[in-house]
This record gives structure tokens, sequence and C-alpha cells, in this order.
């Protein structure tokens, strides 16, 4: 689809949430905090409600026609993701909770394959969930995580110092294919080569890829791949891991309880194979069906269409930006994704900047925006940050740096 045949009107009307006002001066809402959580579209909220008032019953266990209808709803989604992701088996993928557990799940699994001195190689512009999990998985194997920095630009990672610590005891190289701060899109292929010729096995953390870009497990060769429903139109609580299956069929479990097992001794146990290996209890089950329907509604909309269509926005929003004086923006790399992170001269903190557009009924997230590492390498406490997506409109963009020429005045930046 061309930039110009995207019909942003018919498709904010898919989204109940965007009629609603903010505050006690009813503003209409402008979401801008798209990459914390995008929002849901009337077909998926739909087919939660479905679950819920037309097939609820635990699946994988029962013979009844419930049970089976949500059982077949559920690996319907299966199937769709393996799809959607390129994956070779839909055995390869696992449903979790989010990205978070994902990453936990390799993090505590295969992990424990390793041994005492072997490194775990992260980067510093990752989200807390793709380093603590690891930090959790060294003290526990003995284990060390060290990190890959950002060129002198404060937006691209460093790969000749990626080169110089890929070593002979690296292990696992855990890195994101894009930044939720500085929308930096990594060269993921050529991080997993140089990885891969190190020996080393790769996660990507696709969380904030998979809404912008078509992912390719096999075209990008990773190992394991980890993203949220939540980030891509769909309902919370539902996440993916994929993983190659030489390499699950070698981890053990995650979790122990039902779903997980083949038989089960109070001494010991042995377990079910893949995929249900590594789904212990109860899954997400109305949930994860109706991340199918968010799948094909960024399908039916378009990946590539979508993407344009944000680009589209932060370059307004970048050029109008542009002529504000103080404001700093964060995150320069040639070809990011619509992310904007930014601080306003230096009276106005990140705090102040979203309490404000708040109030204009612009939601923006502020402060370090689980990024710590990243927040030290680029010598701030925390940013303020605005994000698009699919549904977002020229017009809003433009009450954003509206409402950010008042925030100017009331600080007096110039
Ligand atoms: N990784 C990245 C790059 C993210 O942006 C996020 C969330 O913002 C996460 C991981 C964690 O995702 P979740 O909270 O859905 O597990």
């Amino acid at each position: 689809m061309r930039a110009e045949a995207y019909d942003t009107d018919a498709l904010r009307a898919q989204f109940p949430i965007l009629r609603r006002t903010v505050g006690e001066a009813g503003a209409p809402l402008v979401y801008l905090d798209n990459t914390a959580t995008s929002q849901t579209p009337g077909c998926v909220v739909q087919a939660i409600v479905d679950g819920y008032t037309r097939t609820k019953a635990n699946v994988h266990r029962g013979v009844h026609t419930l049970s089976q209808e949500a059982t077949d709803a559920m690996e319907a989604t299966r199937r769709r993701v393996q799809r959607f992701i390129g994956a070779e088996s839909h055995e390869e993928i696992i449903f979790t909770r989010g990205t978070t557990e994902a990453i936990n799940l390799v993090a505590a699994s295969y992990c424990s394959l390793l041994q005492p001195g072997d490194e775990i190689l992260v980067t510093v512009m990752e989200h807390h969930s793709n380093i603590v999990p690891w930090q959790l998985a060294a003290e526990r194997y003995g284990l060390k995580v060290k990190a890959v920095p950002l060129n002198d630009d404060l937006s691209t990672l460093d790969l000749d110092a990626y080169a110089s610590l890929l070593g002979p005891r690296t292990r696992v190289v855990a890195f994101t294919a894009v930044s939720n701060v500085l929308g930096t899109v990594n060269p993921v292929r050529r991080m997993v080569d140089m990885a891969h010729a190190a020996g080393a096995v790769v996660l990507v953390d696709a969380a904030q890829a998979v809404a912008h870009e078509r992912v390719d497990v096999r075209a990008w060769d990773a190992d394991f791949l980890a993203f949220s429903s939540h980030k891509m139109y769909g309902p919370t609580g539902v996440g993916v891991l994929y993983g190659r299956r030489g390499l699950l069929d070698r981890m053990p479990p995650y979790q122990g309880g039902g779903e997980m097992i083949a038989h089960v001794d109070i001494e010991s146990s042995t377990w079910a194979d893949l995929p249900f290996k590594f789904e212990a209890g109860t899954p997400d089950f109305v949930g994860i069906a109706a991340f199918h329907k968010a799948i094909d509604w960024m399908e039916s909309t378009g990946i590539e269409a979508i993407a344009a269509h944000e680009e589209s926005l932060l370059l307004r929003a970048e050029s109008e930006l542009a002529t504000l004086p103080g404001v700093r923006i964060f995150g320069r790399a040639p070809g990011k994704c619509a992310i904007i992170s930014f601080l306003m001269g230096t009276e106005a903190s990140a705090y102040d900047i979203g309490m404000l557009l708040d109030q204009m009924g612009i939601a923006v997230r502020t402060g370090h925006h689980c990024a710590q590492p990243l927040m030290r390498a680029l010598g701030v406490s925390g940013v303020a940050r605005a994000s698009f997506a699919a549904y977002n409109t020229p017009a809003e963009v433009d009450a954003f740096i509206a409402a950010l020429r008042r925030i100017h005045k009331i600080f007096r930046l110039g």
C-alpha cells in the first residue's frame, strides 16, 4: 500500500479507545505511548469477548467440544505465529506471558548448560528485560555478562567493540533488533553472523521490531526470538519465544507443572515434547486465540504500509522539533523507528514534560524506559518519549508540537 492510500480515519474507527477524552477539560486522547503498548482494534477485543462468552474451556486436556474448540484456536495461533516469523516448525513456537518471560526462559534454561566463566554479551541499549535475566543466570551458573557500547553518535552500536568483545568464552549474544529509546534499528543479520562465527547462540529481542518491520527468523538466522503481543495491537499477557528446535530439545524445562510432562512419579518425571515442555500450567488461551486476530489485522493493514505511515509522522515531528530551540533528541540513527526521545532545555524534566502534555490530552512516556545503562551512556537520568503507531495522524503530530511550544513558553526556553 502506498502511504497516500493509507486511510487513517477508517483505521482509527476500528480502535474504540481512540474515541475517549482525557482529563477534566475533556481533551481528545492523543496516544503517543505506543512503544510501551499499542492499542487494540475492535476485532481483537471481540475475539477476547468470544473467547469468554463462547469457547472458554481449558485447553489440551478436554474431550468435550468447548475444550477442543479452545485448543484448536490456541494451536491455530501457534501456526499463525510460525508463518508470521518464518519459523520452520510450529513446535518451535512457545507461548509465554511476554518478551520478558521469553528471555527469562532462555536465560534460566539455556544458561544451565554453560560452564562457569562462560560469557553472555548484551548491549548497552537493552531493555532491562534483556539484561537482568542474564545477570540472574550469571549469578547462578558463574557466568559473566558483558555489554557492547555505543558509538560516539550515542545512537548506534560500536560494532568494532562488538567484534572485540566476542571471545572464545562468549556463549550467548542477546540484543534488541530495535531500541525502545533511540529507535535505532540494529543490523541484526550482521550481528548474528558475527556471533555465530564466534560460536555463540543469539537471542534477538524483537519486542519493538515486530510491529514495525517484517521479521523472518530464518533471514535473520536467529537462534531465539522474543516478542510480546501487546506491542503489536494484540492482547496483554501473551508473548512468544521462538527457539531453534535443536537448542530447545537440549534445554531443560523452565517451570514444572501440568502440561509440560510426559509421565510423573513421586521421585522423578519425564517431559512432554516441544513446545509443551516449556508451557507449564494453563496458558492465557483466550488471549492467545485473540492474538491470531491481531496478527491478521497487522498483515491485512500491511506491515510495510504501517511502517511507511509511521515514518512520515516521525519526519513531520522531527522537522518541527528542529525549530524549537533547546530541544535535545536522543537517537539519530538513519532509518530509525518512529520513536522520539527528547528533553527540553535543562529546566523542564522529563516528568514535567510528561505531566504537562498529559494535561493537554497527550500521552507520552517519561523516565528511564527500563534502560538505565543506556540513560547513563546518554548522560541523563530520564527522557520523554513519543512513539507513533498505525493509527496516529499528522494532526496528532501537530497537536503534540503545539503542546511542546506551550511548554517551551512556560519554561521560557528561548
Ligand atoms: N524489550 C524491549 C526492547 C522492550 O521495548 C520491552 C518493553 O517495552 C521489553 C523487552 C519487555 O516487554 P514486555 O514487558 O512485554 O515483556
